[in-house]
This record gives structure tokens, sequence and C-alpha cells, in this order.
């Protein structure tokens, strides 16, 4: 069989901490093998100036760009603009970092919350992945991932050949404007978790109705199951 390789796009979410520092480990065991590694911290959190500094050991073969601020202030109309500036400007160096193809790894820390306040468009990352060379890997981390980063295909095969779960759960629920269609049988029940206190583990697995055992306690990565269509489910192959 051809050994066939690729870069993996990973995403670390769900409730917890560790996230960052799983990331940080993954980094750390790719530049020990040769690999240049690029982290973006999109929202600058508890770094310390040790951790930091420790990794300017590895020159340019590992570099942290700490981009935001700090911790924000978050909620519709209340965000600040300059803290959405610096998102903007963060994403557009992570855009052109991962496209460039000049580091072999960029893990874009803390992203997932960008989206999830609003202050960056989720289908901008969507597109970026999708185009990504070959052979770049990238990790996002932060809690609540979007769900468009959950099923990444383009749209007639997404929309003909939906995998994931929570994708077929969304597209059933859209109405149907002819009187004489039946309505889809709605796939998932229960409320919508709280964001303030995720599920733990895939944080679908309370209302996915294929859940197994241990879907509460990892987070799927995300997989390409087919050419060009990725799914972060431990149950679609
Ligand atoms: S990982 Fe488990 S809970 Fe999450 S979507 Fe897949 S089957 Fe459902």
């Amino acid at each position: 069989m051809a050994d066939v390789r690729k870069g993996l796009i990973i995403v670390n979410t769900g409730p917890g901490k560790g996230k960052t520092t799983a990331a940080m480990g993954t980094a750390l065991r790719a530049v020990g093998n040769g690999l240049k590694v690029l982290m973006l911290q999109f929202l600058k959190g508890s770094w310390h100036y040790g951790e930091l500094d420790a990794v300017k050991a590895f020159g340019e073969n590992f570099v942290i760009k700490q981009m935001g601020r700090g911790f924000v202030k978050v909620g519709g109309a209340e965000t600040d603009p300059e803290d959405v500036r610096l998102v903007e400007e963060a994403w557009s160096e992570a855009e052109q970092a991962i496209l460039s193809g000049a580091w072999d790894l960029v893990i874009l820390d803390e992203i997932n919350y960008a989206i999830g306040y609003k202050m960056l468009g989720p289908e901008k990352v969507v597109a970026t992945l999708k185009k990504k060379p070959e052979m770049v890997h990238v990790i996002l981390t932060g809690r609540n991932a979007h769900p468009s980063i959950v099923e990444i295909a383009d749209k007639s095969e997404l929309f003909r050949n939906p995998r994931h779960p929570y994708t077929q759960a969304l597209l059933a629920s859209v109405p149907v404007a002819d009187p004489r269609s039946k309505r889809l049988k709605p796939l998932v029940d229960g409320d919508v978790p709280s964001p303030v206190n995720p599920p733990t583990g895939c944080v679908f697995h309370p209302r996915c109705p294929i859940a197994v055992a241990g879907c509460d306690r990892t987070c799927p990565e995300l997989r390409e199951v087919r050419p060009g269509h990725w799914v972060a489910c431990s149950e679609v192959n």
C-alpha cells in the first residue's frame, strides 16, 4: 500500500483546561522532529513570560506571536472594536502563514473563542482550511468550536452527503416550502447546551443519536473521510 501522508486539521475544543497545553505538546514534538511551528494567539491569555522565553530557544523553528491584548469584553455591541480589529489582524497573518506553506504546523490558539464571540466569521476559516497546502498541519483551540468546523466539504457534497450527525440534524430542521412535502423527522432531542458550562468530550454528545461510550470524554479530531470531505466525529468513516 502506498505511504500516504497529509497534514492534519485538529480541533482542540470542549470545556476544561488543557487545550492549549495539548497543542503545545504537539508543537514540541513537531519541533523535535525537525518541523517548523508557528503559534498565533488570538486572545492573549494566561501565558507567562517564562514559557514564552523558553520557546525562544528554538529560534526560527518555533515562533509564538501574541496577537490579542488579553481577555476581551464580549457580547454583541459591547465588544470593543479595537479587539475586533486585533482579531482581524491576527486572522490575516494566520491565513498568510497557512497558505504560504512556510510552516509545517500552524496553531491558531483560542481562535474558537474569537469565532464564538463573533469577532471572526467561521466561513473565512473554513475557506482557508479547505485550500491549505496538503502537508501543512493546523490546530485550532478554544471552547465551543463553531458547528461549521465539525464538517468541511464543498457545498454540493455537504448537502448531498452530510456525514456529521450535527450537520444532518441542521439540514433536517430546515423548513420545506412545499406543503405537500413531509417534514423530515427531527434527528435530535433536548436543549442546546449552555456555552457557559459546555458538555465534556464531544460537545454534541448529550444530543447525539449515535453517541457511544467515550464520546463524553474525548474530543474528536477533524478527519478526511473522503477526498475533500472532513468530519469531526469518531463514528464516521
Ligand atoms: S463523536 Fe460521538 S457524540 Fe460526537 S458526533 Fe460523533 S458519535 Fe456523536
